[in-house]
């Protein structure tokens, strides 16, 4: 039997990367999608085909959720096309390295306004769907959180922020049958790691000859995982920061 037939998700940055591949595992398990993005139609387009070709539900929804109004209508078009909402993954997030020299209110405001402040908004919009069942939040932080390399001061914080939230509103939301959760992947190729030119760079050898499965990791190896989280296998389970790293810590 499928895990979450039935069931409603959003998740968050679904265009590509790591989004997309939680999006396709929760359609197989029978969730039906919500796919949102900020400017890839192409790649929600694509990531909603794919899961409709398979037999699913899906929709794209555009939304840039470092924008408070554009979060409000994320969710009620959810509440549109699904009338329900069961689980949340918070996916959308940005990465941007730089030394503390290079640090600018700008660098640091683009970074906290979508990796924290719009996963706290998002949040909020989506407790308004999650009715007496309950549901599941599924944060995707970082292993930078504890791992904290150099030339990610303010990258590294937002993650911190977001497993500090992850343990907060589980305590909060645990009443009302919420369970928040986060995932902290190490690096992982996706399309975000390839723009940023970490894949050909030096924190790839280091990762490579550092961690002990000596290897970067793929959206595969964390799509169960949030199928996991968001699934009852995972149910006596809340306030959670589950390292994806291959064991880099
Ligand atoms: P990615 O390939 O760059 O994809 C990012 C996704 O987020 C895209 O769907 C993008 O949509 C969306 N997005 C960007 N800005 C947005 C905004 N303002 N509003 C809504 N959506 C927005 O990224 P990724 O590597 O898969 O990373 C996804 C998440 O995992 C992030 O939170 C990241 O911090 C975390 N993470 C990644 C790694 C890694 O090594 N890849 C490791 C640890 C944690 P558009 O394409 O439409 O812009």
């Amino acid at each position: 039997m499928s895990k979450l037939n039935g069931k409603v998700a959003v998740v968050t940055g679904a265009s590509k990367g790591i989004g997309a591949g939680i999006a396709r595992a929760l359609a197989a398990e029978g969730a039906a999608i919500v796919v949102n993005y900020a400017s890839s139609r192409t790649g929600a387009d694509r990531v909603v085909s794919d899961i409709v070709a398979s037999g699913g539900k899906a929709i794209a929804v555009k939304a840039d959720l470092s924008k408070e109004p554009e979060v409000v209508a994320l969710f009620a078009r959810t509440t549109e096309a699904f009338g329900r909402l069961d689980i949340l993954v918070n996916n959308a997030g940005i990465y941007q390295f730089a030394p503390i020299a290079e640090v600018t209110a700008d660098l640091f405001h683009s970074q906290f306004n979508l990796n924290v402040l719009g996963l706290l908004l998002a949040t909020r919009e989506a407790l308004k769907l999650m009715g007496e069942r309950g549901g599941s939040i599924i944060n995707i932080s970082s292993g930078v959180s504890t791992i904290t390399p150099p030339n990610a001061s303010v990258y590294s914080a937002t993650k911190a922020a977001v497993d500090a939230v992850t343990r907060s509103l589980a305590k909060e939301l645990g009443s009302r049958k919420i369970r928040v959760n986060a995932i902290n992947p190490g690096m992982i190729e996706t399309e975000g790691t390839h723009s940023g030119g970490f894949i050909e760079g030096d924190m790839r050898k280091w990762i490579e000859s550092t961690a002990p499965l000596g290897r970067i990791g793929t959206t595969d190896d964390i799509s169960p995982t949030a199928v996991y989280l968001a699934s009852d296998d995972s149910k006596y389970m809340t306030g959670e920061t589950l390292m994806i790293t291959g064991g880099l810590r």
